[in-house]
């Protein structure tokens, strides 16, 4: 449908669509289900996009247009087991070899990582003189010592693979490392891509939450009438409508920010860490307003509340983003 990698070039077969289109189809397919946006914004945002930012026009010629077609899945490793909110402290390190780098390390919680056939690693490169610099590496499906086993038993985006990433001793050639950036910059530069598309797509997920409650609450009748008609209710119904509509008027800013490039991260940080809290509280307001019914499967509400959990966590926490506000208003770090 043109929806993965949607806003990168056509050259590449990909959309081609301004921020803003890209943000709305992130909404929509988050109104069906936190794990397939999920999906979307890891192929397109995390995957797809360091190879067209960071990679080479023979890797963009490669892995692209196979990728915008869903033939070819990505996943994107950052985060492990004892790293999560502090990617810098990361222990998988790459080691130069004589015909391209030798990886060992692992990494968890990593989103389509069991089904993908392209892994982008983020590792340390140890140079001379024990200096080492964050790389990215294009790690495939079936290299020797590389597997994906995933983490189950999850309560929360149930519809997404989620996996951990084990590197033993996995030879990845020269061709396969992204030439253009070096640093904490290689991986924050996607984060923001995807940030931007999570912000717009919970939205989408207190969109459902809403009209849920809204349609629930005009046919539940107790103490004979319908409790929409109560006033208690409609205040709540009230209060979700305005914070939706508050979070989709901080998208639409987004992306005329974006389609500008006058948009800063801390930008998106403030839309992602808001979008996320109000999608999670109209959950629980919708639950709520469903009574016993609201932590049903019948209905698609405690289902999407238990989706906004990871989100809120994942891609920077809340108070990770925080503290991106924090210092950008401050002008001073407060993460140590
Ligand atoms: C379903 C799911 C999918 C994911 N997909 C991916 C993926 O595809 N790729 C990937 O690389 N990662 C992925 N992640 C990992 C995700 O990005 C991390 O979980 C997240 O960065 C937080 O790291 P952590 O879980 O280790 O928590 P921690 O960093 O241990 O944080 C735990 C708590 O401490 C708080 N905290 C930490 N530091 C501070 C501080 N300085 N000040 C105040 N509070 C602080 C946090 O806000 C949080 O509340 C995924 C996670 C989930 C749940």
């Amino acid at each position: 449908m043109g929806l993965l990698g949607a806003t990168l070039p056509e050259k590449y077969g990909c959309a081609g669509v301004t921020p803003t289109a890209y943000g709305l189809a992130m909404q929509e397919l988050e109104r069906g289900d936190s794990g397939l946006r999920s999906f979307a914004s890891v192929q397109g945002s995390l995957a797809m996009y360091p190879i067209y930012a960071y990679g080479s026009e023979e890797q963009r010629m490669k892995w692209l247009p196979r990728m915008a077609k869903g033939e070819v899945i990505g996943c994107f490793g950052l985060t492990e087991p004892d790293f999560g909110s502090d990617p810098s402290g990361m222990i998988t390190c790459a080691v130069k070899a004589s015909d391209g780098y030798v990886l060992n390390g692992a990494k968890m919680w990593i989103t389509n990582g069991t089904v993908s056939d392209l892994a982008v690693v983020w590792a340390k490169l140890k140079g001379e003189g024990n200096r080492e610099e964050i790389r990215g590496f294009l790690v495939q499906k079936g290299t020797k010592g590389f597997s994906a086993p995933e983490q189950k038993r999850k309560y929360s985006l149930r519809a997404s693979v989620t996996s951990e990433l084990i590197l033993q001793d996995v030879h990845v050639p020269e061709e396969n490392l992204l030439p253009n950036v070096s640093g904490l910059k290689g991986p924050l530069g996607c984060l923001s891509q995807a940030r931007f598309g999570i912000a717009f797509g919970v939205v989408g997920a207190a969109m459902a939450c809403f009209h849920a409650a809204a349609e629930y609450s005009k046919s539940r009748i107790q103490f004979d009438r319908p409790i929409g008609g109560f006033q208690l209710v409609q205040e709540s119904l009230a209060g979700m409508l305005t914070e939706i509509t508050k979070a989709q008027l901080l998208c639409v800013q987004l992306g005329r920010m974006k389609e500008r490039g006058t948009l800063k991260p801390e930008q998106i940080s403030l839309a992602k860490r808001n979008n996320c809290e109000i999608a999670l509280e109209v959950a629980r307001q919708a639950r709520d307003v469903l009574g016993a019914n609201g932590i049903t499967a019948e209905y698609p509400v405690m289902r999407h509340m238990c989706n906004l959990e990871s989100v809120k966590t994942y891609e920077g926490t809340h108070n990770i983003h925080t503290l991106v506000l924090g210092e950008a208003v401050t002008g001073i770090a407060a993460y140590r």
